[in-house]
Formats: C-alpha cells, structure tokens, sequence
C-alpha cells in the first residue's frame, strides 16, 4: 500500500516521517498522475490559498475530485481541511474555489494569528479513551458538519475539529506534529478498506 502526501507546499515532510515511522510507502505527490498508484492522499496543513492556486495549476483539482467520487481516501489537515470543505465561510475574492467535497462549513484563521496557536487534549471516541494532543495553528474552526459529515472531535467548547464523511477526513490541527499516530492508523484503515475495494 502506498500513501501520497500532497507536497506542493506546507507540512508534507512531517506526514511522510509519520507513515515511514508506521512502516508505510510515503510519497510526495506534485502531479496529478502520481495519484494514480495510489491508496490514499494527505492534503497537510500550509497556506490553503496557495495550494489551491498551485492545486489548479497542476489539474490536481480535478483529479482529486474524480478520484475522491470513486471513494478514493483523502484526508485534510488544517490548510487540507480547507481545501475539502464545501463551504469557506470567510473566504477573500483572490482565493481559488476549493474542491468542495465535504458537507462541511470552514472559517479560516478562526483562532486568531500564528502566535495564538495553541495544544488541546481531544476526547476523539472513534480512537479510543485516551485523549488525543493536539496542535492548532492558525487552525480553521469547522462551524458546520451536516450528514453524510459525522463529528469525530470537538473542542471543550463544543467548536467542531474532526470530520469524517465516508472517503474523506478533515482535521482543523496538525496530528503529525506529535508522536501519537493514532489519526495516521485512522486513515490507514480507510485506505486498506478503499485498497481491498478497488
Ligand atoms: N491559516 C492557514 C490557511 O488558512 C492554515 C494554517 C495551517 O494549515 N496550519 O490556509
């Protein structure tokens, strides 16, 4: 089984050592026909406006979009979880539309600026009891989640920061930054489930 990480810009590097350290094949994906081999992609945090240029540029976006109908895994991690939304509720005119394939709602920098970002420990049911550390950078608040979306985090304060909607799974923090892979393992079931499918 092989995992892309998308690695046109951001966090990639962090997410190809979480999967090596799982013992998986990482690769970074630039084209769109590198998509083909694959079992599943991580679109990892970054600055989602330039992905999303760089995303058009490349005809990533359509791909991803045909590959993710097919069932295809794909899993978005904070600037990710922006380009998976459906809706970007405070957008800018100069930011490409996203690929639009979850039912969920995301406002960008909704925690405030680089020097807000903070650590939470996470209740996440579908991981098991023990709480999940996780980091927020300039993270996006998902404000939204309407079926097929299911909530698998929130906040203390009920803010919404986990997702999964069948194929696809949006995270508004960074879970390769620390040493509990247990979002990575998540993802890699999905991605055996679509691979013994296909
Ligand atoms: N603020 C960034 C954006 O809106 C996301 C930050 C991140 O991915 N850590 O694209």
């Amino acid at each position: 089984m092989k995992i892309g990480v998308l690695a046109l810009q951001g966090a990639f590097a962090e997410h190809i050592c979480v999967l090596e350290r799982l013992g998986v094949k990482a690769v970074a994906v630039r084209r769109a026909e590198e998509l083909d081999a694959l079992s599943g992609l991580i679109i990892p945090g970054g600055e989602s406006t330039t992905m999303l240029k760089l995303a058009g540029i490349y005809h990533l976006d359509e791909k991803l979009k045909a590959l993710s109908a097919k069932g295809f895994p794909i899993w978005g991690t904070c600037a990710g979880a922006i380009l998976l939304a459906g809706e970007v509720g405070n957008t800018n005119p100069n930011m490409p539309a996203g690929l639009g394939l979850m039912k969920i709602v995301v406002r960008r920098n909704a925690f405030g600026r680089q020097v807000d970002s903070f650590e939470d420990k996470l209740k996440v049911p579908a991981l098991g009891e023990a709480p999940f550390p996780a980091v927020f950078i300039r993270a996006p608040l998902i404000e939204s989640a309407e079926p097929p979306a299911e909530v698998l985090a929130r906040l203390g304060n009920g803010a919404i920061v986990a997702v999964r909607q069948d194929n696809l799974l949006a995270t508004s923090f960074h879970p390769e930054l620390g040493l509990d892979d247990r979002f990575h393992c998540y993802f890699l079931k999905m991605a055996e489930a679509y691979q013994a499918y296909r």
